[in-house]
């Protein structure tokens, strides 16, 4: 055991990761099936089964990847739909792995077509089964593959392939984490961080972290900031309340951006309906953004509505923004 403490800066992203399924918070769910499916893998000494986490941004899936992994006792290597470019490069590297070993494959939807189907025997048969060349000199090449779990990580379902889906025996959705899960995922994120935070303090930033651990931990950090420069050595409801004003968080964790959006249903577009793509324009954000990380918390809370016209806002909005809702009974 080092007897030097960890400098404080390098406890990044992944010293706040629970390692266990027994330390993970929240998605109990999520956790009871894989607890059951890791055990029976186990018991009859095999891999487990492919899985699809489907969940927006930050709530837990390459977490949950690492999780099984170790639950498993296995090894894993991390890659991303977007970076495996040819066949070639999703080959290379099913061929480096072990025996049960963990492949965790981020954005999985954005695998494109041809890589995908190189995929498909190996998800199924444990077979690479690649063509290499073109025209008469072509050559099919067969290989048995070590057999891997196969973990793959998107915002939406919708966006796989049918056939890429299929393929996975295990499909997991995560959902918004509620303010007391967020509680006990703060508290805990604070002690690995060494900060004294009081049962009030972390409420308030549970409340105001729109259902995310990963905001509720960067949101933490910023926090610690100013509770360090103004003196303050245990983060009560006053300080989490003072640096989240500051960083424009409000009180139901709406930031600049939520506000900008809203604001532009609102004051520029009477409320909608709105197309996204005119809004993305509008509001100078991607689209996929507004679509994987600002509206789902946006519907959840009540102050957007998606229709078939397109994004409207809700009386909620309205009220919450103090302005005049022009329609009556309508939304
Ligand atoms: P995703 O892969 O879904 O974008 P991550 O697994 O990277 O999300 O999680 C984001 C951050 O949130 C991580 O740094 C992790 O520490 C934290 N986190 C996620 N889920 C939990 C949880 N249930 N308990 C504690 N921390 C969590």
């Amino acid at each position: 055991v080092d007897p030097e403490p960890v400098p404080r800066e390098n406890v990044n992203d992944n010293a706040l990761r629970p390692k266990r399924l027994g330390e993970y918070i929240g998605q109990e769910q999520v956790r009871k099936s894989l607890d059951i499916f890791i055990k029976a893998a186990l018991g009859r000494r095999e891999p487990l089964d492919h899985v699809l986490f489907h969940g927006f941004p930050g709530l837990g899936k390459t977490t949950l990847s690492y999780i099984i992994a170790n639950e498993m006792g296995a090894g894993i290597k991390v890659t991303s739909g977007p970076v495996i470019e040819k066949q070639g490069d999703l080959a290379a590297i099913l061929t480096s792995l072990q025996e049960g070993d963990v492949l965790f494959i981020d954005e999985i939807h954005r695998l494109n077509h041809v890589v995908e189907e190189v995929l498909y025997p190996a998800m199924e048969d444990f077979q690479l089964d690649l063509i290499i060349g073109q025209g008469p000199g072509a050559r099919s090449i067969k290989m048995d593959l070590p057999r891997f779990t196969l973990i793959g990580a998107t915002t939406r379902t919708g966006l796989l392939t049918p056939p890429l889906r299929d393929r996975f025996g295990v499909i997991l959705r995560l959902e918004f984490y509620s303010p007391e899960e967020l509680v006990a995922i703060v508290q805990r994120s604070a002690a690995i961080l060494g900060m004294t935070i009081d049962p009030l303090g972390a409420l308030e930033l549970g409340r105001r972290s729109r259902g995310t651990p990963r905001i509720a931990n960067r949101l933490l950090r910023r926090v610690r900031d100013f509770a360090e420069v103004g003196n303050h050595p245990v983060v009560t409801v006053e300080v989490a309340d003072a640096a989240l004003n500051m960083l424009g968080v409000d009180r139901f964790g709406l930031d600049e951006m939520d506000r900008r959006i809203m604001l532009t249903i609102i004051d520029k577009f009477q409320g909608g309906p709105i197309g996204l793509e005119t809004l993305a324009t509008v509001v100078c954000e991607e689209k996929n953004t507004l679509e994987d990380v600002y509206e789902p918390f946006l519907i959840q809370s009540g102050f957007l509505k998606r229709t078939p016209r397109g994004r409207m806002a809700t009386v909620v909005a309205y009220e919450h923004f103090g302005r005049k809702f022009p329609r009556s009974g309508t939304i």
